[in-house]
């Protein structure tokens, strides 16, 4: 494996390969919930990136303490970077995790430097800071104190319900700074989740924390990611999610159309030919010009998703109002428009 890209360079001139294996502390744990995970826990070199200036991403400076991640969503874009350490994209993705130990320590010299600006730092856009293996390094209460004694504004993006342990730190920090979190939710259909996200908590378990969040003050969107083409598009399917995410008590909802980039296309791919056989020649054809989905299609997505959250009060039009109705529909979800089916408009995807 190569880890040089990433670890802190202790070694001897001359060392080479050597410097390699002793920078590396690699374990494995027996309890059930890390059964068939191994961790290498490195001491990296630096933990705050730049994003590339072509990047689509809406931010500039990134903070990630783990590669790979147990979540294992089939779809995951992250998978390529596993090829950096020789590591394959597929299951070792998922079960190979390097662990950044001093990631707190780092960022908090980082963050006091003369030459850092205080940027804000996004979190969870690469793997997800609360993946299982948090549990146990806890990495992401140093790394929040050391944001929150600098004031410096974050965000985070996540699916693991673990972010509720670190709720009082989010709370002081969201005192001094600004504070974003989002969580992730494609959809919430409980079959296509099993398969699909099969190491992630649930989106009912998700749409509590982002209950949890909004409650305790601190506002909470959704990225409504990935909206899944002939699996998770359906209207009713479109509409189930938009109206739980606004009983959540979200503060926006953002649809992104699953992309498909080298390294996860293949695993998907796969997983597409295992399990809906049936939808691999359309899949062919709906991504046969790159990774992203046709721009009419992605288009109407996002256009019925507005739609959908205007109709359950989320979103930025109205701020007022939305919030108000927002709020109406967390303390008593019937008083939201009509049940999943019986849209006005139906959306014909393909
Ligand atoms: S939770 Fe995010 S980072 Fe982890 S596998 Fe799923 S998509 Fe990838």
């Amino acid at each position: 494996m190569r880890w040089d890209n990433l670890a802190e360079n202790t070694a001897k001139p001359g060392e080479g390969a050597l410097f390699a294996a002793a920078a590396v502390t690699t374990r494995t744990f027996d309890t059930p919930e890390f059964k068939g995970i191994t961790f290498h826990e490195i001491r990296a070199r630096s933990i705050v990136n730049r994003v590339p200036g072509a990047s689509r991403m809406p931010f500039e400076w990134t903070v990630n303490p783990y590669r790979g991640c147990s979540h294992a969503c089939v779809y995951c874009f992250a998978r390529k970077t596993h090829t950096y350490l020789d590591l394959d994209t597929g299951i070792g993705f998922d079960s190979q995790i390097v662990v950044k130990v001093n990631a707190p320590e780092l960022l908090s010299r980082h963050l006091a430097s003369r030459q850092w600006q205080g940027q804000h730092i996004a979190m969870g856009t690469n793997v997800d800071c609360y993946q299982r293996a948090e549990g146990r390094y806890r990495l992401m209460p140093g790394i929040i104190a050391a944001l929150r004694d600098h004031a410096n504004p974050f965000s985070i993006l996540t699916k693991g319900t673990l972010i509720m342990r670190d709720l009082d730190l989010l709370r002081q920090a969201a005192e001094v700074t600004e504070v974003g979190v989002s969580v992730s939710v494609g959809f919430t259909d409980p079959e296509l989740w099993r398969t699909v996200e099969p190491g992630t908590p649930s989106p009912e378990r998700r749409l509590d924390v982002v209950r949890a969040m909004t409650d305790s003050g601190i506002g909470c969107g959704v990225l409504m990611a990935p909206v899944i083409p002939f699996l998770g598009d359906h209207p009713d399917q479109l509409r189930a999610t938009v109206r739980a995410v606004a009983a959540a008590g979200a503060t926006s909802v953002t649809p992104l159309v699953l992309h498909l980039r080298p390294g996860a296309r293949e695993w998907f791919m796969r997983w597409l030919a295992q399990h809906h056989p049936h939808l691999v020649h359309r899949y062919e054809r709906m991504y046969a010009d790159g990774a992203y989905a046709p721009t009419w299609y992605q288009r109407g997505i996002t256009r019925r998703v507005h739609e959908l959250a205007a109709e359950f009060g989320i979103g930025p039009a109205d701020r007022g109002g939305a919030r108000r109705t927002a709020r109406t529909a967390r303390d008593d979800p019937a008083s939201l428009p009509d049940a999943p089916g019986a849209g006005p408009t139906q959306l014909s995807l393909l």
